[in-house]
């Protein structure tokens, strides 16, 4: 085996390398994984344009991929070498405050291992697992199931740890505000949680052609078209059930709640950049009696449960991907990503 592999590493905003790096080597409770596919994601590219807190410099970037186990730690024993896997990006400490209290997507301990961020990354032909995710948040991928569909374990996993904060909707409306892969996942979700009607909105319309195949209902075009005057009209001038912010900018954000019905929910999903202020309605908040909820991450539950989803078919992958690149154009995969002319990008490392 050779001892050194092609990974892309952030140096700093903007700057991206493409690089031979030395093989990883497992310890105790660790595997490695040659990654098949690695996914581009929204966050990663806001670490190409503007850093993130939690990443080193230079770092191996990239935290959703799925491929075959080469290399077993000491200790492991639900996995070997040959297996297909897949894994979250990071795992909780089970320990802290927060884990102790459920909440186990705001643990203390989570930034101490995150790949692509404060632990080297995807974006690599040989990836190495930490220990508490393998214990965790890793799976063994069924034959007949596609890597890079697995791959949105994350994505998927925040997604669906969102609907779990969320007032249960049989027969309502739901809205999404934002067509990416995120806001793909969350009218799928909308679906499953009980939505009799999905509404998907954005200001790209090419965004929107791929929103029926997901099962929408109704796409809006909010650049074009009133989009609080449209939703009234399909709510008899209430407002929506359900909706959710899934772009992360302060004009999506402070537009969510005038969307809702009183006694409706508002998942503040789509995460703005630091020290963003929004300012609110106090009244329709209030007198509206708004369930109003922010949503971070994910928890080992939303992983497993997303696992399944993907696996049993219940949540199409397929549309969320809309180009193929070899790993050594990670850059330009997230400047094409980051134009809003592509959805996610499988990116292939050599074999
Ligand atoms: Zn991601
Ligand atoms: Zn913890």
């Amino acid at each position: 085996m050779p001892n050194s592999m092609l990974a892309v590493r952030f140096y700093k905003p903007g700057e991206l390398r493409a690089e031979q790096v030395p093989i990883p080597e497992p310890g105790p409770g660790e595997l490695i994984v040659k990654s098949a596919v690695a996914l581009t994601c929204g966050t990663d590219v806001k670490m190409y344009r503007r850093g993130h807190p939690l990443a080193k410099q230079p770092q191996i970037m990239g935290h959703e991929f799925a491929g075959t186990v080469t290399s077993v730690g000491t200790g492991v024993e639900n996995f070997k070498v040959g297996m297909r896997v897949v894994s979250a990006n990071s795992a909780p400490c089970g320990k802290c405050f927060y884990c102790l209290m459920h909440q186990p997507n705001l643990c203390e301990h989570l930034n101490e291992s995150i790949i692509g961020f404060s632990w080297p990354g995807a974006y690599a032909e040989y990836v190495r697992i930490p220990e508490r995710i393998i214990r965790q948040n890793t799976f063994e991928v069924p034959d007949g199931v596609a890597l890079e569909e697995v791959a949105s374990l994350e994505p998927l996993a925040c997604v669906v740890h969102g609907w779990d904060l969320i007032h249960q909707i049989p027969g309502g409306i739901a809205v999404i505000i934002g067509g990416g892969p995120i806001g793909l996942l969350h009218a799928q979700l909308a679906r499953l949680n009980g939505a009799k009607k999905v509404v998907l909105c954005d200001v790209v319309e090419d965004r929107l052609q791929e929103a029926p195949k997901v099962g929408v209902d109704v796409t809006i075009n909010s650049a074009k078209e009133d989009l609080r005057g449209r939703i009234l009209d399909l709510t008899e001038g209430r407002g929506a059930d359900v909706v959710v912010e899934a772009v992360g900018r302060s004009e999506t954000w402070e537009s969510a709640p005038s969307l809702a019905r009183k006694g409706g929910t508002v998942l503040l999903f789509g995460g703005c950049p630091t020290g963003t202020a929004v300012s609110f309605d106090a009244e329709k908040i209030h007198y509206g009696e708004l369930h109003v909820q922010g949503a971070f991450h994910h928890t080992p539950v939303a992983v497993e449960r997303s696992f399944r989803l993907i696996v049993s078919g219940q949540v199409a992958i397929r549309p969320l991907i809309s180009h193929e690149m070899p790993l050594e154009k990670a850059r330009e995969a997230l400047e094409l990503m980051g134009s809003g002319k592509a959805l996610k990008i499988v990116l292939r490392p050599p074999n």
